[in-house]
């Protein structure tokens, strides 16, 4: 106890400091009984005396552990819970619906009213261009998934047998099946998982701050990553490149967004060789950036769509893409050709899953959460760029409710900090301390808090940031 686990791999949960909090045995009094679980992207329970933190309750933007501990959740979970802990309409919605009907599936022609009309609503909500139909998953990885298979299904029926890779972006996050795996551009995804698959090919991460050339425009950088992509293209030849996938922000990748022109660069490019553009939302949809899709905010004309997460703010499980009324067609008459579109999931359009979400997107429209996101965001954003100043900071960007800070020394993009001082779990592990969750991964840190929150704790989240990021300093003036 006492330790900081200098756990600071994208694979690794943030390192915590044990020391004002209870003990391996004073946990397993509480209840906890944590051992048993082979716990998704983290390491090292079992040999040490740490043990997980355990989340017990939520409430609005704050969440409870099993000692009673409050945070403030500054991720929102994963992302997710938008509409923050304890919305009684999603209750309400997910209860009515239990009773009334708990399940019935979306094969064969068969499906339920929660699907249907949450399909349309969906449809109605996407205005960047006009969608042709939904199809429903149960998370974001099985929407990238769907859309490798849809992708490959249409070039196929078009007779383009050929053109069947992939483009993604170094530092993405597409999830975590071995196809959005493979789509990610993080290394500690692919590492001893034998990825990524051969289809995918990895372009650059659109980072200026990082990856610009002395003297270079955000303009230039962006006409240099076009022109990168497109040299791409056609070393591997146009006819072989079916879809670019991009997140309009990147998310779990550190939060960057597009430098100017990116986006318009980069679709003149993938029209010149009939590329399909798939946008991942995942994170982006309803309202994260200021406005309803990240496709909206970047003027993005996808031809395929994946959301999750704020969907249903998270309070059921499910994901769904968004697919171009040109692609169904063909898929249609494909599919009739050959009987039926054979792809989808027992929890496909879940009737729950689906009558929560429906509400989620009700209660968005009615309590016009972009009009409150834009009216708290700027606070957000400028409240914690006001710390950009510090010596351990090198950047702190954001859009929205989004936020990401890299930590480097000598404010050099090309000075990172040993990687064993693990500066970024130093800093989660002062956050936690003082009663705030966020996202560590290496040296960069995110926030993505609840969309709902009051202006009292933006100013909650912007004083933790300060005062965890003072003691992050000092550490690191011990360090050096
Ligand atoms: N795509 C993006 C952009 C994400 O951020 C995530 C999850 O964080 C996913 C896909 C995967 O979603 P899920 O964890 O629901 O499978």
């Amino acid at each position: 106890a006492g330790s900081l686990q200098g756990t600071h791999n994208f694979t690794e949960a943030p390192a915590r400091y044990y020391s004002s909090e209870p003990s391996l045995q004073e946990a397993e009094e509480n209840g906890f009984k944590g051992h048993s679980m082979l716990a998704p992207f983290t390491a090292g329970w079992q040999s040490t005396d740490l043990h997980p933190l355990v989340i017990e309750r939520s409430e609005g933007s704050y969440v409870y552990d099993i000692n009673g501990k409050k945070y403030i959740d500054a991720l929102a979970g994963l992302w997710c819970t938008a509409l923050g802990g304890n919305e009684p309409r999603l209750v309400k919605a997910a209860t009515e619906q239990l009773s009334k009907l708990p399940f019935y599936h979306s094969f064969w022609n068969r499906t339920t009213k929660p699907s249907l009309d949450l399909a349309n609503e969906i449809l109605s909500m996407f205005t960047a261009r006009q969608m042709g139909k939904v199809f429903f998953t149960n998370s974001g990885s099985e929407a990238n998934d769907s859309q490798v298979k849809l992708v490959w299904y249409y070039n196929n029926a078009l007779g383009r047998p050929n053109k069947k890779k992939f483009i993604a972006r170094s530092k993405s996050y597409h999830g975590s099946t071995l196809i959005a795996a493979s789509l990610s551009g993080l290394p500690a995804l692919h590492q001893k998982f034998d990825l990524p698959a051969p289809f995918v090919l990895h372009t650059d991460c659109p980072h200026y701050w990082r990856f610009r050339l002395p003297d270079e425009t955000e303009e230039e950088f962006s006409t240099r990553l076009a022109n990168n992509l497109e040299n791409l293209i056609l070393k591997e030849g146009p006819d072989t490149i079916a879809a670019f996938i991009a997140e309009p922000v990147m998310g779990a990748g550190g939060v960057i967004l597009p430098p100017k022109t990116y986006f318009e660069k980069i679709q003149a490019v993938l029209k010149k060789y009939e590329i399909l553009l798939i946008a991942d939302e995942v994170i982006t949809a309803f309202g994260r950036l200021g406005t309803m899709f990240g496709c909206d905010m970047y003027n993005i004309k996808p031809d395929l769509v994946s959301i999750a997460k704020a969907l249903s703010s998270a309070y059921m499980p499910i994901g769904a893409i968004l697919v171009s009324p040109e692609i169904t067609d063909v898929i249609y008459s494909q599919s009739n050709k050959l009987g039926s579109f054979a792809h989808g999931f027992t929890y496909s359009g879940h009737p729950v899953s689906c009558a929560v979400a429906l509400e989620t997107l009700k209660i968005y429209n009615e309590r016009n959460i972009i009009e409150h996101v834009n009216k708290i965001a700027p606070r957000f954003q400028e409240g914690i760029k006001a710390f950009s100043g510090s010596p351990i900071v090198g950047e702190i960007r954001g859009q929205g409710l989004i936020l990401g800070t890299e930590f480097v020394d000598n404010k050099s993009p090309n000075d990172p900090f040993p990687s064993d001082w693990g500066v970024g779990s130093i800093f989660g592990a002062e956050c936690e301390k003082r009663g705030m969750l966020i996202r560590v991964a290496g040296d960069s840190i995110m926030l993505s808090p609840p969309l709902i929150m009051t202006p009292e704790e933006v100013e909650e989240i912007i004083s933790k940031f300060g005062h965890a990021l003072k003691a992050t300093e000092e550490r690191i003036a011990e360090l050096k």
